[in-house]
């Protein structure tokens, strides 16, 4: 599994939204911020299949007309799967018309769009096994846990981690974990995220999505009080197995 941090920021600071890459061709969230970091890494738009979007705060969706925009002047034929929340279609439908006065009707291609909720089981795309979990964010907010050929990433956008998400991240190579920091409710921290790191059996932790309030070195120290192997990664950082271990 190739992955590359897109953007490892918080909402509104001075990184890139968090948005993550999964071998060319998962998109995990897409913020404002988004296609700009696709464009810097040569990214063919067509290659990607599929979008999770976690929850809908801005810093995780409001890239997505661009994308699918951006997506059409190319003609793009390909059907894109995209996951997310409750009322995804309707809110896509939302996104569109208020940026662009656009519908999916307009685009050049399908959306197959599925409610996170109703696959309680998780599901399958192609060769990648996908397992959800909910967090504790201020609005409706999933993790999500990807494996393909005895790999595994799990990403758990915003919120505090529940049983739920050290379950779906149990043996992750890489654990990529919101820290925003201790204070916040609704958010974790560096020391929550290798909390789940260690309790989970992860092998790595990137802390992402820290507050633009604090310095990314000291969390980082704190988390690596509890749970050794971990990095902050920076925005277009790609890393690979080799990378981890
Ligand atoms: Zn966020
Ligand atoms: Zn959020």
């Amino acid at each position: 599994m190739i992955l590359t941090f897109l953007g490892v920021g918080e909402a509104f600071g001075q990184f890139a939204n968090t948005s993550i890459l999964v071998d060319g061709k998962l998109l995990l969230d897409c913020g404002p911020h988004t296609l700009l970091q696709l464009r810097k890494q040569q990214q063919d738009l067509k290659e990607i299949e599929l979008v999770f979007l976690s929850h809908f705060h801005g810093d995780h969706t409001l890239g997505l007309p661009a994308l699918l925009l951006a997506s059409r002047e190319e003609n793009r034929e390909e059907e894109l799967k995209i996951f997310g929340p409750s009322g995804l279609r309707e809110k896509i439908e939302d996104l569109l018309e208020i940026s662009y006065r656009k519908s999916i009707e307009d685009l050049s291609f399908e959306l197959d769009t599925f409610e996170v909720p109703d696959l309680k089981e998780g599901t399958t795309h192609k060769d990648y096994k996908l397992e959800f979990a909910q967090t504790t964010h201020s609005i409706e907010c999933c993790s999500i846990a990807i494996s393909k050929n005895g790999e595994k990433m799990t990403y758990t956008s915003d919120g505090a981690p529940t049983e739920d998400t050290v379950s779906i991240a149990s043996d992750s190579n890489i654990l990529i974990a919101e820290a925003y920091g201790e204070g916040f409710s609704g958010h974790s921290s560096a020391v929550k995220a290798a909390e789940l790191a260690f309790r989970s059996h992860s092998k790595s932790l990137a802390l992402v999505h820290i507050s633009r309030t604090k310095n990314g070195a000291e969390e980082l120290e704190k988390a690596k009080r509890i749970f050794k192997n971990s990095f902050l990664p920076t925005d277009s950082l790609t890393v690979s197995k080799t990378f981890l271990f």
